[in-house]
């Protein structure tokens, strides 16, 4: 278990700055992110095995007959999931796996495997993040209405979490970040091999 990395389940509603505080996070070389699955349409810069493997329904449905899902999803009309390959084998090498995924896929995992820590990264209201949508400019206006509609069903999980985290500003998100990591990592649960060493060589 203390040489183990830890599976972060970190989920935030689109226009959270989700992608810049995770950039900042990765620079730790003990994180990765997992890198899921879709079926939607790469967004203009996004590199297929980077963002996303961008896969087709049929064979995300084939994959997902395999099992080859940790979980899976569906987010405004299109299947997201995270492959086990991504997760799994990072985690017996000691690195602390990030699951960037929405609501449903947090709660899957939540039961799939209950020493996950979940993170959620609230935006500091409804409003702000749909003006993050707009100045953004990826989607068209019906994506951005869809998406702030599902921000809102999303804010109603955030209790369920372990932790929330408000991105206001930048540096301060990121830093709330890495003490929750810290506090983790020195619950008694994670400590009781050192407490045994000490106690063998006193
Ligand atoms: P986007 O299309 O903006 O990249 O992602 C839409 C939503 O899907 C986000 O909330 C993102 O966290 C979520 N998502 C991305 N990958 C996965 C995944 O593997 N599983 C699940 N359940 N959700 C995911």
């Amino acid at each position: 278990m203390k040489n183990k990395g830890r599976l972060i389940v970190f989920s935030a509603p689109s226009g959270c700055g989700k992608g810049t505080m995770l950039a900042e996070i990765l620079k730790d070389e003990s994180f990765r992110c997992s890198v899921s699955a879709t079926t939607r349409k790469p967004r203009e810069g996004e590199v297929d095995g980077v963002n996303y493997h961008f896969i087709s329904n049929e064979e995300f449905e084939k994959r997902a007959a395999n099992g080859e899902f940790l979980e899976h999803a569906g987010y405004c009309d299109h299947y997201y999931g995270t492959l086990r390959s991504e997760v799994d084998p990072y985690l017996e090498k000691g690195i602390n796996v990030i699951l960037e995924i929405e609501v449903q896929g947090a709660m899957n995992i939540r039961k799939a495997r209950p020493d996950a820590l979940l993170v959620f990264i609230a935006p500091p209201s409804v409003q702000e993040l749909s003006r993050r949508l707009h100045k953004r400019g990826t989607e068209t206006e019906e994506v951005i209405a869809k998406r702030v509609a599902a921000a809102h069903e999303e804010l109603t999980y955030a209790p369920k979490y372990d932790y929330i985290i408000v991105n206001d500003a930048l540096e301060d998100a990121v830093s709330d970040f890495f003490a929750v990591i810290r506090a983790e990592q020195l619950k008694t649960e994670f400590q009781s091999e050192f407490i045994d060493e000490v106690l063998k060589n006193a």
